[in-house]
């Protein structure tokens, strides 16, 4: 199979574990809280899980390089958008895409149930609609489950407006580093038929 059908079919236990990619085994307990642990298939343990559940802002740069150790979220921080996203990115522009990072993330993972948790953020490519569904696997920010593990946050409650906030700037770094051609302000839909749109990713 070609890399590029196996990314079709990516999955949240998919493991490269010789090339340093898990996926971690998870608890939770009576309260809702996360406490994960070694890689499943290999029992590598790389992740510092107290650092990182300490969700600090100066410490985002730690945060994002732990988020690489685990495959499905390597792999969406190296996966190519579709049209669909790249077209919404510049419909919106770089401004206006990261000012509705928040209330994405409070509509999809804010609330203490969020509506069809689990499944809210698709991974196929003709299902994904928009930029933030590649960001949220690739920042653990897809699910309660993927952020009550990475993130330390316990499912059940309302998340406060400092985590939607620290999570945003974490989804906004990556938007950053994917889409380093997109121009501040929108574009028109005229505009956007004539833009090409390969020099919207980066090439990596
Ligand atoms: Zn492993
Ligand atoms: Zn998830």
């Amino acid at each position: 199979m070609s890399t590029e059908q196996k990314k079709l079919k990516i999955s949240c236990t998919d493991t490269d574990c010789n090339n340093g990619l898990h996926c971690f085994r998870v608890k939770e307990d009576a309260n809702n809280n996360f406490s994960p642990n070694r890689c499943r298939e290999c029992g590598a343990a790389p992740i510092d899980w107290m650092r990182v559940h300490k969700r600090s802002e100066t410490d985002i740069d730690f945060t994002i390089k732990m988020l690489h150790h685990e495959f499905i979220r390597d792999h969406f921080w190296k996966r190519r958008f579709n049209e669909r996203s790249l077209k919404y990115a510049l419909r919106k522009g770089r401004t206006k895409l990261e000012e509705r990072t928040p209330a994405h993330l409070q509509a999809t993972i804010g609330n203490a149930q969020p509506f069809h948790d689990g499944y809210q953020t698709p991974t196929e490519d003709h299902k994904i609609k928009n930029p933030f569904q590649y960001a949220q696997h690739a920042t653990a920010t897809c699910c309660r489950t993927c952020l009550g593990y990475w993130h330390g946050i316990p499912k059940g409650r309302e998340l406060t407006q400092t985590e939607i906030s620290y999570l945003a700037n974490i989804v906004n770094r990556y938007l950053a580093e994917k889409l380093p051609g997109l121009p501040a302000n929108k574009l028109t839909e005229k505009e956007i038929a004539e833009f090409d749109l390969s020099i919207l990713q980066s090439n990596d």
